[in-house]
C-alpha cells in the first residue's frame, strides 16, 4: 500500500510539473512566478531549441512589456489586440520558407552560439535571421506608416570618443542598452585604442529599409539594430564575399566587441552563414537572460 501511494504521489508530482512547464497549454510566466522572481528552467538555458514552450517561455521572457502568453499555438499580447499565430503547425520549412514566411517559433530555428566564432558556420546556418514581420511591426511599430520614428530617441555613440548621435528606438528600452553597450565600449577603447576604427563612424541604427536584395524588412527600420564601421566589415553581398567562398571573415571584429553587444542582448550578424559582421539586433530571446 504505502507503495502504492508513493506511486501516486509521483505521477501527482510529474502532472503538476508538466503542467508548471506549459504542457497545459499556458506557456507563459505564471503570475505567481513572476512575482516570485523566478524563471521556468527552460529560459535560462540555450538548448533544446526544438522544445516549443521552451521558446515560448524565452520569447515571452525577453519582451515582457508587450507579450503575456501562448495559448495552444497562439501567442497573447498584454495590450490586447488579436492574438498571433506562434506555431504555424507547417512541417518543417526549407531555408527559403524560413527566410520569407517563418511563424514565431522558428525565430528559434537556429540556437545562436555563444563564445568566439571558431569555424564556419553550416551552410544555411543563420541564427536571429529568420523574423516574423508581422510580430517586430507590432511591437516597433511600421516604419512607411511613421510608427517608428515618433519612437526614436537619441543615443551618445562613444561620447569620450566623438561618435557622433543615433536615432534609437525606445520601445524595449534598446536605447538604453545600446547607452549601456556604448558605455561599455567607451571604457573598452582606454586600454584598446586601436579598436576604434571597429566601432568610428558608425554606420547607424535607424533607417527605414528592406534588406539588400529582398523585400523583407531590415530590423534597422524599427530602429533596433547598429551596424558598427563598415571599413572594416564584411557583408556576404559584397564582393568576392560570397557566403559559398569566404574564409573566417569574423576575425576582423575583435571578439570584446562582439561579447559586450551579446551581454546586453544583441545578437551579431557575423555568426551567421549569411555574415553581415557590422551588424548588430537586439534580440534578447536569443541570448541568456540576465
Ligand atoms: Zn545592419
Amino acid at each position: 500500500m504505502v507503495r502504492a501511494r508513493d506511486a501516486v504521489a509521483r505521477v501527482v508530482a510529474a502532472l503538476a510539473a508538466a503542467i508548471a512547464t506549459g504542457l497545459g497549454g499556458h506557456m507563459g510566466l505564471s503570475r505567481a512566478d513572476e512575482r516570485a522572481g523566478n524563471e521556468p528552467a527552460a529560459a535560462e538555458k540555450l538548448s533544446p531549441v526544438d522544445d516549443l514552450a521552451a521558446k515560448a517561455a524565452r520569447l515571452i521572457a525577453a519582451y515582457p512589456d508587450h507579450l503575456d502568453r501562448v495559448e495552444g499555438k497562439m501567442l497573447v499580447w498584454k495590450q490586447g489586440g488579436d492574438p498571433m499565430v506562434f506555431d504555424d503547425g507547417h512541417p518543417p520549412k526549407e531555408f527559403d520558407a524560413l527566410m520569407t514566411n517563418p511563424d514565431i517559433k522558428d525565430q528559434f530555428h537556429d540556437d545562436y552560439p555563444l563564445g568566439p566564432v571558431t569555424e564556419d558556420p553550416k551552410e544555411n546556418f543563420d541564427p536571429g535571421r529568420f523574423r516574423n514581420e508581422a510580430f517586430f511591426e507590432r511591437m516597433y511599430g511600421d516604419c512607411v506608416k511613421g510608427e517608428v520614428t515618433k519612437r526614436l530617441v537619441p543615443v551618445a555613440w562613444l561620447p569620450k570618443h566623438g561618435g557622433g548621435k543615433l536615432s534609437v528606438t525606445s520601445v524595449n528600452e534598446v536605447n538604453k542598452k545600446l547607452e549601456k553597450v556604448s558605455d561599455e565600449l567607451d571604457k573598452l577603447l582606454e586600454t584598446h585604442k586601436d579598436y576604434k576604427e571597429f566601432l568610428i563612424p558608425s554606420a547607424g541604427v535607424y533607417n527605414c529599409r528592406n534588406i539588400a536584395g529582398s523585400n523583407l524588412k531590415s530590423v534597422h527600420a524599427y530602429g533596433a539594430a547598429i551596424d558598427i564601421s563598415t571599413a572594416h566589415s564584411d557583408y556576404w553581398r559584397w564582393p568576392k564575399k560570397d557566403a559559398k567562398s569566404r574564409g573566417p571573415v569574423w576575425s576582423r571584429i575583435p571578439y570584446e566587441i562582439v561579447e559586450i553587444f551579446e551581454r546586453n542582448g544583441f545578437i551579431w550578424g557575423g555568426k551567421w552563414y549569411h555574415f553581415d559582421t557590422m551588424h548588430f539586433e537586439y534580440r534578447p530571446e536569443l541570448l541568456p537572460k540576465r
